[in-house]
């Protein structure tokens, strides 16, 4: 008895390509012949769509066709990846949460030289060409005979001086504001030349371990904190903890111990740090402690990008540590997955996709079965209702190590100083500080989240406010450089002297930043080393080490700095953190000016006193009384949140509700008002849907950025449970590209 012939079985050749481009759904196409063998779900693939060539990746195959006709893939990407299943799912996810596209998502987890697939990219490099190179000191001639009529070249000539004469192309016109023609010209006038070379890393970062001192044995705050998350992995659904411990607690002792237990069943680990404190004494840290630790930094080349990727891909590795976008290391068999400084802004990405890396670890520890631990000393208000709730674990830490109190800060309250007509930054009682700092040779931090010299320039003449033609913010006068800064889209122009408006002489300056408090310092303590730490300060590489490095050796005695200084730091000869001025932060119009108010001034004052010399912090406000300036110096978190929290309830902002931010932006004034309606109307019948509440439109606290007028609608959802379904709905109906851009941000780290 013959069987029929079973029919061949059909070889599923119809790929699902989800494409990097703004749309909502994968595409089809049909795998010729010459690349069956190499496609397969999670190839990264090109495709043609009306014609123009696509990158994408391959999210599943099928048997058959969508739609009737479909083209041919044109081929693989190579250097080739295969990206996993589980990474593929844990991007939909990010996709639909945030509502961006799955392709979108996909690209910015891969590293750079992935994305592209032309392996790794040689970059426009320009140096300082001829006499300029040999004798720096002449550009200074050369960009005053430029400056009354090539601008575009004398500013750009200058700044490839201050970077050390040597800079990317890209990075240059984005510094100086220009398009490719005055570099060009440079060139052909012979003061800078072109090179294409790879990019190289910041070495300091490859540096291997630090010669690991011990473990040391933990206290017993840290030891019931280790075993939780110890006994935790031991189940199948470990979840999630909130590490919430004050500065110097030992946060990071229990990430290592941690991971240690993660390490020993055989799985492994992803660390999260903010892109500042990913340092090379951060990676050093864990180096000592786990030798195959991997680093996912864009400070490294692409070339060490793909080779720390591949080596995560390979399970060679035990442990990662990153900023952000680590969190989509192809790390298998995950047990642990830890955001220190978990209350950071940084971890919100503020481009598509707008994924905010707390929440995606938290989903990707949950999916692959691995703990999560989120540590901090001023805990987010999401992540605190969270343990509130139930939904993480509470570990706490009250204590530093070793018993050092926090130092009671003195407040000052400038509101009580004598009025003068010359304002002096610094008050007698924190010179007088300083200067006993400096008679003890020890050392002191002065913070000031604020960088530039003066803040306001106006016209006492007409009144009118030196503003940024493109945006609607005034500009910052940063006195070294003799620019007027946008701190925005940064713009700069050099200071005549005379009003935009009515083009008389003589601009009043008002307001501070951290260049006027270092020329203060300069004034009043002659002779004393100094040095200042801000992103005008930190733009060549490697510049941010140097100076903690000095400081760190002894060469400098007085440290000026914006939060970069607030991170982390640990130095046991500073006996002294001044902050000049805790309001920089609270007057803006945003619902989380107090809680960023809060935990900055919390951070930098916990920087002092760290050794058993002691130390002091002085604070010096106008708002002595506000919530998070008092709360922070009394390192008071849970009175904070106790202001905070109804506060927020009462208005609905997170973490009471989610909030959507639909944002409408277009050079003209009218087309963005008109587009704005629009979506509204689009937007209205959600109301009846959704339990979601519609405000706006309204023009954006800062309404031009760019040269574009902004203006928002904000979607209250006051059910999670609803969110994505609210993003889909929302997004189908009104965000597009084009001369109008209507974009939407989920948890938007702000409304400005
Ligand atoms: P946090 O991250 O909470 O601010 P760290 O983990 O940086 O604190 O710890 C502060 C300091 O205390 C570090 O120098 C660290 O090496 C040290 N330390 C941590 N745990 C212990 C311990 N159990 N015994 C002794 N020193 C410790
Ligand atoms: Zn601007």
């Amino acid at each position: 008895m013959d069987a029929a012939p079973a029919p061949a079985p059909e070889i599923p050749r119809f790929a699902r390509v989800a494409v990097a481009l703004p749309v909502d759904r994968a595409l089809h196409y049909r795998v010729p012949d010459r690349l069956l063998a190499k496609v397969a779900v999670g190839t990264r693939v090109r495709v043609r769509i009306s014609g123009r060539p696509a990158f994408g990746t391959v999210v599943g195959l099928d048997r058959r066709p969508a739609v009737e006709r479909v083209l041919d893939l044109d081929d693989v990407i190579e250097p080739s990846a295969r990206v996993g299943g589980e990474l593929i799912e844990l991007c939909r996810f990010v996709a639909d949460r945030y509502g961006a596209s799955l392709g979108e998502t996909l690209e910015s987890a891969l590293p750079p030289p992935l994305r592209r697939g032309r392996g790794v990219r040689r970059v426009a490099t320009i140096r300082l060409a001829g006499e300029l190179a040999r004798d720096p000191s002449r550009v200074a001639a050369e960009v005053a005979a430029l400056q009354s009529r090539r601008e575009k070249q004398a500013r750009a000539l200058r700044l490839l001086a201050e970077a050390g004469g040597e800079v990317q192309e890209r990075e240059l016109l984005r510094r100086a504001r220009i398009g490719p023609s005055p570099v060009a010209s440079l060139i052909r006038s012979g003061f800078a030349r072109r090179e294409f070379v790879e990019e190289s890393s910041d070495p300091l970062l490859l540096a291997s371990a630090a010669p690991g001192a011990p473990a040391p044995r933990l206290t017993p705050e840290q030891r019931q904190a280790v075993d939780a998350v110890g006994l935790a992995l031991r189940s199948p659904r470990p979840g999630g903890f909130l590490l919430f411990g004050v500065t110097g607690s030992g946060k990071t002792e229990v990430y290592l111990r941690a991971l240690e237990a993660a390490v020993a069943q055989g799985r492994r680990g992803i660390v999260l740090v903010p892109e500042i404190s990913l340092t090379p004494q951060t990676v050093a840290r864990f180096r000592a402690r786990f030798a195959r630790t991997a680093v996912l930094h864009s400070a490294l080349s692409e070339r060490d990008r793909l080779r720390e990727w591949r080596r995560i891909e390979a399970g060679a590795a035990d442990v990662v540590v990153g900023a952000r976008s680590a969190i989509f290391a192809p790390m298998p068999a995950l047990g642990l997955v830890v955001v220190d400084e978990e209350h950071e802004p940084s971890f919100k990405q503020q481009n598509p996709p707008r994924y905010h890396a707390r929440e995606v670890a938290l989903e990707r520890a949950r999916r692959a079965g691995a703990a999560c631990v989120l540590g901090s000393a001023t805990p987010s208000l999401e992540s605190w209702v969270a343990a509130r709730d139930g939904r993480l674990t509470l570990l706490r830490l009250p204590h530093r190590v070793g018993g050092g109190a926090l130092p009671e800060p003195i407040v000052l309250d400038l509101a009580h100083l004598p009025f003068t007509r010359h304002p002096r930054l610094l008050t007698d009682r924190m010179r007088a500080a300083i200067s006993h700092v400096l008679g003890r040779r020890e050392q002191a931090i002065l913070f000031l989240n604020r960088r530039g010299f003066a803040r306001v320039a106006f016209c006492p003449a007409c009144r009118a406010g030196m503003k940024c033609g493109a945006c609607d913010i005034a500009l910052v006068l940063h006195q070294r450089a003799r620019r007027l800064i946008c701190h925005l889209c940064g713009r700069e122009e050099p200071p005549s002297g005379r009003c935009a408006a009515c083009g008389q002489a003589g601009l009043r300056f008002l307001g501070f930043g951290t260049e006027r408090v270092e020329q203060e310092l300069r004034e009043t303590f002659p002779g004393t080393r100094i040095a200042r730490m801000d992103s005008d300060t930190t733009v060549a590489r490697g510049a941010h080490e140097r100076i903690l490095g000095a400081f760190e050796r002894g060469e400098i005695d007085l440290l000026v700095g914006t939060q970069m200084i607030a991170k982390g730091l640990d130095f046991p000869r500073v006996t002294l953190v001044g902050i000049v001025s805790a309001d920089t932060s609270l007057s803006i119009p945003d619902w989380r000016a107090s809680e960023r108010t809060f935990a900055l001034v919390a951070q930098v004052a916990g920087r002092a006193g760290r050794s058993s010399r002691g130390g002091l912090v002085i604070v010096q406000t106008l708002h002595p009384d506000h919530p998070a300036i008092r709360c922070a110096v009394r390192h008071d978190y849970e009175a904070f949140v106790a202001s905070e929290l109804p506060q927020r309830e009462e208005a609905g902002y997170p973490p009471c509700t989610e909030i959507v931010r639909v944002l409408v932006s277009h050079p003209d004034p009218e087309r963005t008002r008109a587009a704005a309606a629009r979506a509204r109307e689009k937007l209205a019948p959600m109301a009846g849907e959704f339990d979601v509440e519609l405000l706006g439109p309204a023009p954006c606290p800062i309404e031009r950025v760019r040269a574009r007028f902004r203006r928002q609608l904000v979607l209250k959802c006051r059910r999670v449970d609803q969110l994505t379904r609210v993003v889909a709905w929302a997004r189908e109906r009104v965000a597009q590209s084009g001369p109008v851009r209507v974009t939407l941000d989920v948890d938007p780290s702000s409304l400005l």
